[in-house]
């Protein structure tokens, strides 16, 4: 749970990844991509590669899931494309990382590297090369990106109306370096990571405010989830259109909130929107 001193009577939290910052479209077009198209021998389908891990990780209502389910729903859809199916390109099926991910609740690469030595399994080993591949990638390209326009502006408007929170599931130090990088993180009262415990757990520090007095801000389901478990309104920064949302937050969303009009028909609207910006089922055929 997040822990700091109540200042006002009003609670906001953000996401970071995808939200606050454009770095899920970064890591996953220029990272993660890449690394599966070599690491998977996918390169005679690279483009069907790129429009199924882009569906999964960021326009499909998977997104924001851990790496290891989405690299396996990747090639799910992968495989069951007619395209990829016509050119006899072998997609590789994935038992072994299946079966650990079910097993495994800390999916990340120190549990991987375990189950790796304990078992010797060629698939797991390549797996976690293309894991390691992947951070490797990210730390030498994701530098340099500035907080989406209207998050400084929006954070400006809340100083000293709301306690403002950074509720994320990426690494503490990550948060800090990313929010100071961008002279940021002043305006916020507390940067909650991975460490704190689950968006979920953090958004429990909303029961020190008054109903209908705390907002979450994010960018995937999961945060809608964690919003909807501790009663908190939902603010989605709707993926490929963070700008737009982002300045309706500004001009918009930020009164409603602090002057009691956030009601249930605008909350609807605002979910219903979201929802159809992350659809079930791609976009082209499926055997
Ligand atoms: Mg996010």
């Amino acid at each position: 749970m997040l822990n700091f001193e109540k200042k006002t009577d009003f609670f906001v939290g953000i996401d970071s990844d995808g939200c606050a910052f454009d770095t899920m479209e970064l890591k996953q077009k220029e990272c993660f991509i890449p690394c599966t198209i070599k690491h998977y021998g996918l390169q005679g389908v690279s483009k069907y590669t790129r429009e199924a891990e882009e569906f999964v990780n960021l326009y499909s209502k998977s997104r924001g899931i851990n790496r290891f389910p989405a690299l396996v729903e990747t090639l799910n859809w992968l495989r069951r494309r007619p395209q990829v199916v016509a050119r006899g390109i072998q997609v590789p099926e994935l038992p072994r990382v299946t079966e650990w991910i079910h097993r495994e609740k800390k999916l990340g690469n120190d549990a991987l590297k375990k189950e790796v030595k304990a078992t010797q399994d060629p698939e797991l080993a390549a797996c976690l090369e293309w894991s390691e591949a992947v951070n490797h990638a990210v730390a030498e390209m994701v530098k340099g990106v500035p907080p989406f326009p209207f998050v400084r502006e929006s954070l400006e408007k809340l100083q000293g109306l709301a306690d403002v929170a950074v509720v994320s599931a990426t690494p503490q130090e990550a948060l800090v370096r990313e929010w100071e990088e961008h002279g940021i993180a002043s305006y916020v009262t507390m940067i909650g990571g991975q460490e704190f415990g689950t968006k979920k757990e953090m958004l429990q520090k909303s029961t020190e405010y008054p109903k209908g007095h705390s907002l979450m801000l994010g960018d995937a389901p999961g945060d809608y989830k964690a919003a909807m478990a501790n009663q908190v309104l939902f603010f989605p920064i709707n993926p490929g259109d963070e700008e737009k949302s982002w300045q309706r937050f500004f001009n918009e969303g930020i009164d409603r909130f602090l002057h009691g009009t956030f009601d249930s028909a605008y909350q609807q609207e605002l979910v219903d929107a979201f929802e159809k910006y992350l659809p079930v089922n791609p976009p082209w055929p499926v055997l």
